[in-house]
């Protein structure tokens, strides 16, 4: 994809701190992390969803960033990690190729994400959620 930032990473027309690479996808060192290490696995391919990404490269990203966060418990004594995937400008996507954010995190880094719990009308009101989106979950 020609203006797409992270497409230009893969091609190296653009600088990145690499981590990994593969025939399916790429990984580098976030230029604005939540705490130093926080990288991004993106496919190869260029795709803004996550949905249209194939299965074997979604896995492949999940993987990967899955060993990078066991990496940073050994490297950097992290206490856990964060895999976040914003998909679609309304839950925070900025940049549109598809994206893995992994993220070290100890427990006393200060960063809190924002996650409000809200309540179901009722047994209900769930099962009516559940209904309506299975309607059109295709598998
Ligand atoms: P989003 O908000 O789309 O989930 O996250 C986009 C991420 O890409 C941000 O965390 C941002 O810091 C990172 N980013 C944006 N432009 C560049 C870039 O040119 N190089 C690198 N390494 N990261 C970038
Ligand atoms: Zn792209």
């Amino acid at each position: 994809m020609k203006n797409c930032i992270f497409c230009k990473i893969i091609a190296g027309e653009l600088p990145s701190v690499k981590m990994y690479e593969d025939e399916l996808v790429y990984a580098f060192l976030d230029i604005s992390p939540i705490n130093p290490g926080h990288l991004l696995v993106i496919p190869k391919e260029h795709h803004v969803s996550a949905s249209s990404i194939p299965e074997e490269i979604a896995g492949r990203m999940f993987h990967i960033g899955s060993r990078f966060g066991v990496a940073f418990k050994r490297a950097l004594d992290a206490d856990g990690f964060n895999l976040h995937l914003a998909d679609g400008a309304c839950a925070g996507q900025v940049v549109m190729h598809a994206h893995l954010h992994v993220i070290p995190r100890d427990v006393e880094d200060g960063f809190h994400w924002n996650w409000r719990q809200l309540e179901y009308d009722g047994d209900d009101g769930r099962t009516a959620i559940a209904e309506k989106i299975l309607e059109k979950f295709k598998k």
